[in-house]
């Protein structure tokens, strides 16, 4: 190990992620000798965040231990792990195929956009938090069972080109750009037909088949239609550091890990990926001398344009 990757000494309060839970998403910040605090993120919760760096690794979470930080640095960007937590981490592990649990799994269908969805699986104890994670629009469940038969069951429906196993962000939110009355008709027919082509191709045999009908979780995001995106917004730059950076606004909707903030005295909402900012410390607002660098982002040409400094 070189003494640029060596963990330095744990300090302070860090932003360790945006996560939900069955029904509100929540901000949460983690400590070394403290238990963890959440910032609930309802519509119209005021912001008043200083970031301060070095940004480093989260570390790693389970239920037994809770949040163990890390420190090891990070670039910026939307990966919060160094590689030495991301070996560790039971969810990637569980990703891999390099470790199996006792829980029931379920397996779903997301909708994201008209010929956007995306098959996958969850611990059914999870209950919606991992759809709500993904900012799925709509979503239906269509087995349970053991984690090894669910799994099979996703890849064979993903071999069977009926639904992919992932979607970028950036698709995701070109397609909620776009959302209109349609959408929930659409999102409706969609998962229908994969269904029932699935059941029809035998790929859901091997387990559970459940009959759910399906779920509308737009209103849990707080959006409208048009959506809140339209028809300009600006987007946190990904690449650019947030050390000594303040995020200053109001939330206007938090869809999936996307938080959807206005800012003072601008008719265009912020879109800033929250994975953005975990691994940041935080301080007090007024203290951060700069504002964060957004792009300015055009719907309709896709096109952003740098505009650093927006408040
Ligand atoms: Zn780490």
């Amino acid at each position: 190990m070189t003494p640029s990757t060596a963990p330095a000494r744990v300090t302070g309060w860090r932003i360790t992620g945006l996560f939900w839970d069955e029904h509100e998403p929540c901000l949460v910040a983690s400590h070394p000798d403290r238990a963890d605090r959440s910032l609930p993120l309802p519509r119209g919760q005021e912001l008043r965040l200083a970031l301060t760096g070095p940004r480093a690794c989260v570390g790693l979470w389970d239920q037994r231990q809770g949040r163990r930080l890390c420190e090891r640095p990070l670039p910026a960007g939307t990966n919060s792990q160094c590689p030495a937590c991301a070996e560790q981490d039971r969810g990637k592990q569980l990703a891999r195929d390099a470790y199996v649990d006792e829980r029931t799994y379920l397996l779903y269908l997301a909708w994201f956009g008209p010929e956007l969805v995306k098959v996958g699986m969850t611990a059914a104890e999870r209950g919606r938090a991992r759809l709500l994670e993904q900012g799925a629009l709509w979503s239906v469940t269509l087995a349970q069972g053991p984690l090894t038969a669910v799994r099979e069951a996703e890849r064979a429906i993903r071999r069977a080109a009926l639904a992919t196993e992932q979607v970028r962000l950036t698709r995701k939110l070109t397609a909620l750009e776009r959302l209109d009355e349609a959408a929930r008709d659409q999102a409706g027919d969609d998962l229908s037909r994969v269904r029932e082509r699935a059941l029809q191709s035998g790929l859901l045999d091997r387990v559970q088949v459940l009959s759910d009908q399906v779920q509308d979780h737009t209103a849990v995001f707080s959006l409208t239609v048009p959506t809140p995106l339209a028809p300009f917004h600006h987007r946190l730059d990904p690449a650019a550091p947030l050390e000594g950076a303040r995020l200053v606004g109001q939330v206007r909707a938090v869809w999936g890990r996307v938080l959807i903030v206005d800012l003072p005295g601008r008719p265009e909402p912020l879109v800033a990926d929250a994975r953005l900012l975990s691994g940041y410390r935080l301080g007090p607002a007024p203290t951060a001398p700069h504002a964060l660098p957004t792009r300015a982002h055009t719907p309709d040409t896709g096109e952003t344009h740098d505009q650093i400094g927006l408040f």
